[in-house]
C-alpha cells in the first residue's frame, strides 16, 4: 500500500457536476464509473432528481463521499473542493479545465485551488485532468471512452491525451494497468508523489510515465533513486531537443542545457529513459512481464539466418553481448541438431526444424550458465507449429526462470500464439531488435538495481577564501568573472599554475620575475569572453617583451571595445602542454535539478561535437571518472597513437571538487575552467570563466 492509497480505494465517490447530457464530461465519468466500480457512485447536481438512474444530492456535502471527482465549471470548481475539505473529504480530483493552462485569470484560480488544498491537507490531483483508474476496485473517474486491462503497470500522464491514446492501444496489446493517473497541471500532487506510492505499492510492478516536466527535480531524483531499487520506472519525457532556455554565456550553459539536465537527472534516479512510446511500452511490457537476467549474456536461437543475424546485430547495440556457450552446452547441440545447424551462438536449427528440435535448442541454451537471458526467432515453415511453439517457450520461460522474448515472423499465423505469450508476460515482436531491445532494458534495470552509489567525497576546502573571491566580486558590482578569480579554484584544491593580475607594466614584470621565464600573459576583463579571439593570450613571453606585451594587450582590449573594463593583465606560469590534452570542466545551474557538472574536450570538440558528460552535483568520484569514460573522444584520453594515458583520476578528483564549490556556492550560476589541461601525471587548470547572481 502507498502513501496515497486511500486515493485509488475509495468506497464512495461523488462527480460533482454529473449530468446525462450527451457527451458532456459529467456524464462520461459517471458511465465510466458506473461500469466497473466495487463502490457506490454518488451523482451530485442540484438540476437533476437523477443521473444515469443514480439519485442526486445537491451538494458535495450531501454526497458523504471519501472520494469527490469535481467536473463543474471552472468559476465554481475551487468553492467545490473547498466545501468537499470542509466535510472531511481529503482525495480530489479535479478534471475541471481553466486553470494555470489558460494564463491570466486561470493562474490566479489555480493558487486559490492551491490554498483550498493546502487548508484541508487534500490529495488533490488535477486541475485539467483525464480522472484517474485503479483497476483492483473497478474505478474508472475518468472521461476516457475505454477504461485500462487490469495488470501491474501503474501508469502517470501529464497529458491526458496521450492517457487516452495508451488506453485505446492497450486493450488489444496484451499491457495492463494496476492504477492510472493523468496529471494534469499537478497543482498539489505531482509526479514524485505517485512515484513515491507506488514505490510501496505491492500491487505495481512497473511505474511508466510520460512527462513533459518535473516539478522539483531534486525531490524526484532522491525518491525516484529509492524507488528503483525494487521497483522499475521507465520515463518518456517529451521536449528533448528543447534548447538550452537562458542566454547562456558560457560553453556549460549553452551545452548543458534542460534536457541534459533532465537526462543527468533521470540517469542519478535510476529511471529507464524511453525514446519514443513504443519504447515506453516496450520497455514496460518487459519489465512487467520477465525476471531481470543475472548476467549480459544472451542466447539467439532461430529457424532462419537472417533474423539470426539482425538479433545479432542488435545485441552488438546494447548493453547485451552473445553468450559464450560452455563446451556442455554446444556438445549438446551437436547431438540435438543436424548436420549444417550452428551449434554456437546464435544457435540456427535451421529452415527444416520441427517444434521438438527448436524446442530442445532453446533448452539447451537456456541451461548454458553463460545465458542471462534468450531470444526465441521463428520464421513460418511448414513444420513449425507456432502455437504449439508459445506453449513451449511459456513452459521454458518458467522452468529456467530467465527472461526470454520472442520474435514471431508472421501475421495471422502467429495471432493465437502472440496472445499465449502476451498472457504469459512474455514480450513477442515482428522485429527482431524490439525483442533484443525488451532484453536490453532489463539488462539495464539490472545495472542500475545493482549500481552501488558512494557517497560526494567531501574535500577538505578553504571555504572562506573562496567566499572572499565572491565577496571582491560583489563589492566590484560585478557578475562576470575571469581568470583574477582563480583564487577560488586554488581554495577548493584544483591545481593551477601560479598567477597574478598585474596593473601596470612594471608591475607585470615583478609577478613574471617571482613566477618565471618565460611566462604566459593575458588580457583580464570581464567584458572580453574569448581571450585568444582577440590575441588577448600571448603564450612564451621572455622577460624582456612584458613591457611591450602588456602595452600591446591592453591596446587590443581598446581597440575590441574602447569602454571594456579591463582589471589588467594576467601574468601566469607557463604550463607544459608536452603530452597533454585540453579539456573542460564545467558547471551551471538547473532550475529544476540545481547543480550540474560537465566535462569534455576543449577546443573544437566542446563547441562543435557537443561531445560532453553531464551529472548532477555533488558528484563522487566514480561517477567523475565515468564521465570521463563516457564521451566519444574517450580513446584520446588513454592515449591514442603512443602517447600516455592522461590522469583521469586526477580529472574525476577535480569534477568532485568543482562540484563541492558549485554546491557551496548557490551563487554560482555557471562555471567554465577551459582548458583544464590534463598530463599523465595530474591536470592543470589555466583559464576560468563564472557568472554569479547579482546582489540580492
Ligand atoms: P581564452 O579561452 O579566453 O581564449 P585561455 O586562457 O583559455 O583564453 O587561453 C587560450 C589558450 O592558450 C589555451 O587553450 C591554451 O592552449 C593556451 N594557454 C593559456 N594559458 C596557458 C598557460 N598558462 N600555459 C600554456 N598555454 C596556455
Ligand atoms: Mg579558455
Amino acid at each position: 500500500m502507498g502513501t496515497l492509497s486511500a486515493l485509488f480505494t475509495p468506497e464512495r465517490v461523488a462527480v460533482v457536476g454529473a449530468t446525462e447530457r450527451q457527451g458532456s464530461v459529467g456524464r462520461a465519468l459517471v458511465e465510466n464509473l458506473t461500469a466497473d466500480f466495487d463502490g457506490t457512485v454518488v451523482p451530485v447536481n442540484p438540476n437533476y432528481e437523477s443521473v444515469r438512474g443514480l439519485d442526486c444530492v445537491d451538494s458535495v456535502s450531501e454526497a458523504d463521499a471519501d472520494l469527490v471527482v469535481v467536473a463543474v465549471p471552472a468559476p465554481i470548481a475551487v468553492d467545490v473542493v473547498r466545501e468537499a475539505g470542509a466535510t472531511g473529504v481529503t482525495n480530489v480530483v479535479v478534471v475541471t479545465a481553466g486553470f494555470g493552462e489558460t494564463g491570466g485569470e486561470g493562474v490566479d484560480r489555480e493558487r486559490e485551488l492551491e490554498a483550498a488544498a493546502a487548508e484541508y491537507d487534500l490529495n488533490l490531483v488535477g486541475p485539467n485532468c483525464l480522472g484517474i483508474i485503479s483497476t483492483p476496485v473497478g474505478l474508472n473517474a475518468t472521461f476516457a471512452p475505454r477504461s485500462a486491462p487490469p495488470g501491474s503497470i501503474s501508469f502517470l500522464s501529464q497529458s491526458g491525451a496521450f492517457v487516452t491514446a495508451v488506453l485505446d492501444w492497450a486493450a488489444d496489446q496484451g499491457v495492463g494497468f494496476k492504477d492510472v493517473v493523468s496529471l494534469g497541471n499537478k497543482a498539489v500532487l505531482d509526479e514524485t508523489d505517485f512515484v513515491a506510492n507506488w514505490g510501496d505499492d505491492e500491487d505495481t510492478d512497473v511505474i511508466v510515465g510520460y512527462l513533459e516536466s518535473i516539478e522539483d527535480g531534486r525531490r524526484f531524483v532522491e525518491t525516484a533513486r529509492e524507488v528503483t531499487r525494487e521497483t522499475p520506472v521507465v520515463v518518456v519525457k517529451s521536449g528533448r531537443t528543447e534548447a538550452g532556455a537562458q542566454a547562456a554565456s558560457s560553453h556549460t550553459g549553452a551545452m548543458a542545457g534542460r534536457d541534459r539536465a533532465y537526462a543527468a537527472g533521470l540517469r542519478e534516479a535510476g529511471v529507464v529513459r524511453a525514446d519514443s512510446v513504443q519504447d515506453l511500452f516496450d520497455a514496460a511490457r518487459a519489465l512487467a512481464g520477465q525476471p531481470v537476467p543475472e548476467t549480459n549474456g544472451v542466447a539467439v536461437v532461430t529457424n532462419a539466418g537472417g533474423p539470426g543475424v539482425m538479433a545479432t546485430d542488435a545485441v552488438g547495440d546494447g548493453p547485451l553481448s552473445l553468450a559464450d556457450f560452455g563446451s556442455t552446452t554446444v556438445d549438446a547441440l551437436r547431438d540435438r541438431l543436424p548436420e549444417g545447424a550452428n551449434v554456437y551462438n546464435p544457435v540456427d536449427v535451421i529452415g527444416d526444424a520441427d517444434n521438438d528440435r527448436l524446442r530442445d535448442a532453446v533448452d539447451i541454451a537456456l541451461a548454458d550458465g553463460a545465458v542471462g537471458s534468450a531470444v526465441v526467432l521463428a520464421a513460418p515453415t511448414a513444420t513449425i507449429d507456432f502455437d504449439r511453439l508459445a506453449a513451449d517457450v511459456v513452459d521454458l520461460q518458467a522452468t529456467h526462470g530467465l527472461p526470454v522474448t520472442t520474435c514471431l515472423m508472421g501475421e495471422e499465423r502467429t495471432r493465437g500464439a502472440a496472445d499465449v505469450l502476451s498472457e504469459a508476460g512474455i514480450p513477442t515482436y515482428f522485429d527482431p531488435a524490439r525483442a533484443v531491445g525488451s532484453l536490453a532494458t532489463l539488462e539495464r534495470y539490472r545495472a542500475i538495481r545493482e549500481r552501488d552509489r558512494p557517497d560526494p567525497t567531501a574535500y577538505d576546502v578553504d571555504r572562506e577564501a573562496a567566499n572572499g573571491v565572491l565577496d571582491r566580486a560583489r563589492d566590484r558590482n560585478t557578475t562576470r568573472l575571469g581568470v583574477e578569480a582563480m583564487p577560488l579554484l586554488d581554495a577548493y584544491g584544483i591545481p593551477t599554475p601560479a598567477g597574478e593580475v598585474a596593473d601596470s607594466p612594471t608591475d607585470a614584470l615583478a609577478v613574471a620575475e617571482r613566477i618565471g621565464d618565460p611566462v604566459v600573459m593575458k588580457i583580464v576583463s570581464p567584458d572580453i569572453l574569448h581571450k585568444s579571439d582577440i590575441g588577448g593570450v600571448k603564450v612564451g613571453i621572455r622577460h624582456e617583451e612584458v613591457y611591450d606585451a602588456y602595452e600591446d594587450l591592453i591596446a587590443r582590449a581598446r581597440n575590441y571595445q574602447p569602454d571594456a573594463t579591463i582589471l589588467g593583465v594576467q601574468v601566469q606560469e607557463r604550463v607544459d602542454m608536452d603530452a597533454s590534452i585540453e579539456t573542460i570542466v564545467g558547471a551551471n545551474r538547473d532550475p529544476q535539478f540545481g547543480p550540474l557538472v560537465l566535462f569534455g574536450l576543449g577546443g573544437i570538440f566542446v563547441e562543435v561535437m557537443e561531445d560532453t558528460a553531464v551529472r548532477l552535483a555533488p558528484v563522487a568520484e566514480t561517477e567523475a571518472r565515468a564521465m570521463t569514460e563516457e564521451i566519444q573522444a574517450s580513446p584520446l584520453l588513454s592515449g591514442a597513437r603512443g602517447r600516455d594515458p592522461v590522469d583521469r583520476g586526477a580529472v574525476a578528483e577535480t569534477l568532485g571538487r568543482l562540484s563541492q564549490l558549485v554546491t557551496d556556492f548557490p551563487s554560482i550560476l555557471e562555471l567554465d575552467v577551459n582548458p583544464l589541461v590534463v598530463r599523465p601525471d595530474g591536470v592543470e587548470a589555466v583559464d576560468l570563466r563564472l557568472t554569479i547572481e547579482p546582489e540580492s
